[in-house]
């Protein structure tokens, strides 16, 4: 199975592939940026880049999922606000490409009071603009499904679909379902029933095959809940029934799983990467 972790933010690449390999991941996850700064903190000198790629051939890492920081905001009804995430987000698609990365996750920001018709509009013409001016790349971007909390959009498929609907060219967008926001945001994910609702509305807003990764997360907090804190593999209330039956999905057989799970030491990342593994029923 392609299996990885978020990995704890640094600046160095080179450190980026050497901690990949320490934990057995043949697919990681990391911040461009510190997650609180706009700015990229790499230093994107091309001998460094060239040796992060190479190494990351060796060690046959591959996809490669950068996340894009937080104050990253498409959907603001701040004019400065927006124009500097659209900035933002066209240069951190550009640093993606120079990494030899292969998706952009983003969560889909927020209206921020002024509404979601409002809010989704103004990710749709944000997103018009991105990909025109990125035209050449070939980053597909993941919209990540949010746990519902303020006014954060993207806690229902139907925001996904209404995006897809009215982007001029989504060839190259895509969907990453975080299992710990989708359970806290009412998709009862830890029984069968809830898991067949939500697959079936990934079916008809999003499309299976544009689901492209997992952020495997069990959650600390109930169903519907809205809040956004995730637990260790099976130890959350989804549990171990409902992660199994995640972790073996027939629709999830190929996709990449990326954990985010709580991590002082990397024998966390360690304990929750076997326990997947242990869920797995076949173990290629
Ligand atoms: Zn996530």
């Amino acid at each position: 199975m392609i299996l990885g972790v978020q990995l704890s933010f640094r600046t160095k690449l080179l450190e980026i592939v050497k901690e990949a390999e320490t934990l057995g991941c043949n697919t990681i996850q990391f911040f461009s940026h510190n997650p609180r700064q706009w700015r990229s903190s790499f230093n994107l000198e091309e001998e460094e880049i060239k040796k992060f790629k190479f190494q990351l051939r060796i060690a046959k890492i591959e996809p490669l999922f950068i996340h894009l920081p937080y104050l990253i905001n498409i959907a603001s009804p701040d004019e400065k606000l927006y124009q500097r995430s659209i900035k933002a987000f066209i240069e951190a698609i550009k640093e993606a490409d120079k990494l030899g990365a292969n998706f952009l996750i983003t969560h889909m920001g927020s209206h921020r009071k002024a509404g979601e018709r409002f809010g989704l509009n103004r990710i749709v013409s944000a997103l018009d603009t991105i990909l025109d001016k990125t035209y050449d790349s070939s980053i597909v971007i993941l919209l990540e499904n949010t746990s519902g909390s303020g006014s954060w959009l993207g806690y229902s498929f139907s925001h996904h679909g209404f995006i897809l609907r009215k982007v001029k060219n989504k060839r190259r967008l895509g969907l990453c379902l975080d299992t710990c926001h989708a359970y806290v945001a009412g998709y009862d994910i830890s029984k069968e029933e809830g898991l067949k609702i939500l697959f079936k509305e990934i079916k008809e807003e999003v499309g299976i095959d544009r689901l492209r990764l997992v952020h495997l997360n069990d959650a600390k907090d109930r169903c519907g809940s809205l809040r956004d804190r995730h637990a260790d593999i099976a130890k959350g209330y989804i549990g171990i029934e409902g992660m199994q039956a995640i972790i073996n999905h027939p629709y999830l057989k190929r996709i990449p799983f990326i954990l985010e799970t709580p991590k002082k030491t990397d024998r966390d990342d360690i304990r929750n990467l076997n326990m997947v593994k242990s869920l797995r029923y076949e173990s290629e």
